[in-house]
């Protein structure tokens, strides 16, 4: 049975312009015709036909960066019980899913539990995201270890390096996390210092690369960044400090190598009201914020690929509304299409995924978010579930608003209501 989604203004997640009247048509869970309605011939099979009345089609949203284990805890402790670390982590993947955001990538979990989560996911035990996960965050011997107990996998020198990353592929991880610098939501953490030696990445990039997993560098110092850069890494979190060395964006831009610039965190500590943040926290993200928006900037216009990343589960920084992230890029000096980009196409791209996911193609998977209002003409309509009508993952709507009358035959087994 095909599904025909008709009369809607597609935005495809490629740099291409809206279509209006377009038509969807979805098989087996993946596109077989995105377009203009013009170029449809029909189907040959059953179909399910939905009128959009006009309304904007985007690809499913895809987060780079959250982290399940937290909630937005002010002093961004992610301590809990297992048995509830785990309905926490499913309670979190689920707003994101409910919110359009269809997949996730995890970079720092909490003992494992998010294997757990992903595994029951995928046997459609509970609706949730497409997940890919990292595991623990490996870093060296320092203080946020044990701030971020559960979190951190602490390996100093080659040989437990190469033991952290086989710890995290045996565990079912897609792709290594290496805190490269200091952090900035770490209590003494100094976001500008390279932590691993040189030789220490190489050996992390290395054996990751063996087990076939890309690697993810923490890193907002411009020499962890470059060292990252030259050991190999696929993505840059953060990426602060890269403003204040060019040839470092440039070295980016030329192999391809994405930033993840993660600026949600800190508008919403810093514009936040009463929000008993500890001081330490709210002045860090006063003195970086400015400059992490002038590297995306100057990254963005070097023609190094961005892929969006909210780094929700920080504190204040909330499951469900990551989508502000694509505004916050588009304020920092991107374009509205290109912020879009960064969250659908250009996402699946750093994930490795886009072959099969990130853009309204055929041959796609049918992930996919239907709003009431132009997201190129105001960004934030993308956090407001009041203009979301309905979440489709894998052609079958997954997340839906309360009152809508869409054909049951649309609907998977469980469906997250949004209201
Ligand atoms: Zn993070």
């Amino acid at each position: 049975m095909d599904i025909l989604l008709k009369n809607l203004t597609l935005i495809d997640g490629t740099r291409r312009a809206p279509q209006e009247n377009a038509v969807l048509v979805i098989r087996d869970g993946k596109i077989l015709y995105a377009g203009a309605s013009s170029g449809w011939s029909g189907s040959q099979e059953e179909v399910v036909n939905l009128d959009l009345g006009g309304h904007f089609t985007l690809p499913g949203l895809i987060d780079t960066h959250v982290h399940l284990a937290g909630s937005g805890e002010v002093d961004s402790q992610f301590r809990s019980e297992s048995g509830a670390m785990a309905l926490k982590m499913l309670s979190n993947a689920q707003k994101n899913l409910a919110a359009g955001i269809t997949t996730v990538r995890d970079l720092g979990g909490w003992n494992e539990v998010e294997f757990v989560v992903r595994d029951w996911i995928q046997r459609r035990e509970f609706p949730g995201p497409r997940m890919s996960l990292a595991g623990r965050f490996i870093s060296i011997t320092e203080v946020g270890a044990d701030y971020y107990e559960g979190m951190y996998r602490v390996a100093d020198g080659v040989d437990e390096i190469r033991k952290a990353v086989r710890e995290q592929v045996k565990h079912g991880a897609d792709w290594i996390k290496i805190g490269v610098t200091g952090a900035v939501l770490v209590e003494h953490g100094e976001p500008g210092l390279t932590h691993f030696n040189e030789d220490e990445i190489r050996a992390l990039v290395e054996e990751s690369t063996k087990f076939g997993r890309p690697v993810a560098a923490h890193a907002h110092g411009v020499d962890g960044i470059h060292k990252a850069i030259r050991a190999g890494v696929r993505t840059i979190e953060h990426g602060t400090f890269l403003f204040q060395d060019p040839a470092v964006i440039q070295l980016m831009a030329e192999q391809g190598i994405f930033l993840i610039p993660t600026l949600k965190v800190g508008w919403d500590i810093i514009l936040a009201k009463d929000s008993n943040i500890p001081a330490w926290i709210l002045e860090k993200n006063k003195a970086t914020q400015g400059e992490a928006e002038l590297s995306l900037k100057l990254a963005s216009e070097a023609g190094v690929p961005i892929a969006m990343g909210s780094d929700v589960g920080t504190p204040l920084n909330f499951h469900g509304e990551n989508g502000l992230e694509i505004y916050w890029m588009q304020q920092a000096g991107m374009s509205a299409i290109d912020a879009l980009v960064a969250a659908t196409g250009n996402a699946a791209r750093a994930l490795g995924w886009d072959s099969w996911l990130g853009t309204l193609e055929t041959g796609k998977a049918a992930d996919l978010i239907v709003v009431d209002s132009n997201p190129l003409e105001d960004l934030r309509i993308l956090a407001d579930q009041n203009h979301l009508q309905f979440v489709m993952k894998e052609g079958q709507v997954a997340a839906c608003h309360a009152e809508n009358d869409l054909p049951p035959a649309l609907f998977a087994e469980q469906v997250l209501l949004i209201r």
